[in-house]
């Protein structure tokens, strides 16, 4: 009989935005599995709690605060990863940020913010880490998009347009590394209970709620199932595909 399991085999991952939210229980699953994670955020002291509550359960982690919308700074960390890891098997785009506005009274630096930590973020590490990963015939790359850049949103163009980059991104990067065995995934997740999200008025998450065929929110962990799976040896025959974890919201 065949069993349905997930196999890790001593892997390294890279985990952005791992302080808090999807991401750090993102983190805590992979290490959960085996996985030796490098938990990334923009503060030393998020990332650092993150790495510290997988280590005080039995699993291997270490934290590295950068801000991930530096392109230097991720060459650096990029570096600093390697030589201290050796390899680096599993990359989690996961550090994401929003500044709401209508696009006529939207600021240059509410976009550019917006693109950069999103967007750039994902071409910056990309480049940092998979160069070892295509030399080792083996990588797993996930990007955290959104249903926003599958439908848009009024007040997210900033948001959006770096959610839909992603995607691009993904299938692009599926394309140049298939070859070497590396798979590229995106993971939409819909409206998910995290810190992102909390901000958002009653009303307008009362309404959000009547287009969710399922009815509820998400939980972090509803995402970080699907993130996992496709982390592992199982989705070995996977890449250039957009997942969404959203209740059913977009069919
Ligand atoms: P949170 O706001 O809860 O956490 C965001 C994480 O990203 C934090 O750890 C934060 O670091 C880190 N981060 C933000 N900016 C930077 C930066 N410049 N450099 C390094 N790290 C940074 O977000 P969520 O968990 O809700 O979201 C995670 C991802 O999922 C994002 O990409 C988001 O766009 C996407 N998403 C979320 C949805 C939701 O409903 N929540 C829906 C769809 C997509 P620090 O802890 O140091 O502040």
């Amino acid at each position: 009989m065949t069993v349905m399991s997930l196999t890790f085999n001593d892997r390294v991952a890279v985990v952005t935005g791992a302080g808090r939210g999807i991401g750090r229980v993102i983190a805590e699953m992979l290490a959960g599995h085996g996985v030796t994670v490098v938990c990334v955020s923009k503060s030393a002291e998020s990332c650092g709690q993150a790495a510290e509550a997988i280590r005080g359960s039995g699993g291997k982690a270490v934290s590295l605060p950068v801000d991930v919308s530096d392109g230097e700074a991720v060459a650096r960390a990029s570096e600093e990863i390697l030589k201290e890891h050796a390899r680096v098997d599993i990359l989690v785009n996961n550090a994401g940020i929003t500044k709401d506005g209508m696009m006529l009274r939207m600021k240059d630096g509410d976009w550019q913010d917006v693109l950069s930590t999103n967007l750039s973020s994902c071409f910056y590490w990309t480049k940092g880490l998979s160069g070892p990963m295509a030399r080792a015939r083996w990588g797993r790359i996930v990007n955290i998009t959104s249903v926003i850049g599958l439908m848009g949103n009024a007040g997210q163009v900033n948001y959006s347009s770096a959610k839909a980059g992603m995607i691009g991104f993904t299938k692009s990067i599926a394309r140049e590394l298939a070859s070497r065995s590396v798979t590229c995934n995106a993971v939409a997740p819909g409206f998910i209970q995290t810190d992102m999200t909390a901000a958002v008025d009653e009303e307008v998450s009362k309404q959000i709620l009547t287009r969710i065929p399922l009815k509820k929110f998400g939980k972090p962990e509803d995402v970080a199932h699907m993130v996992g799976f496709l982390c592992s040896e199982e989705a070995n025959y996977i890449t250039g595909q957009v997942f969404t974890v959203d209740g059913g919201m977009v069919m």
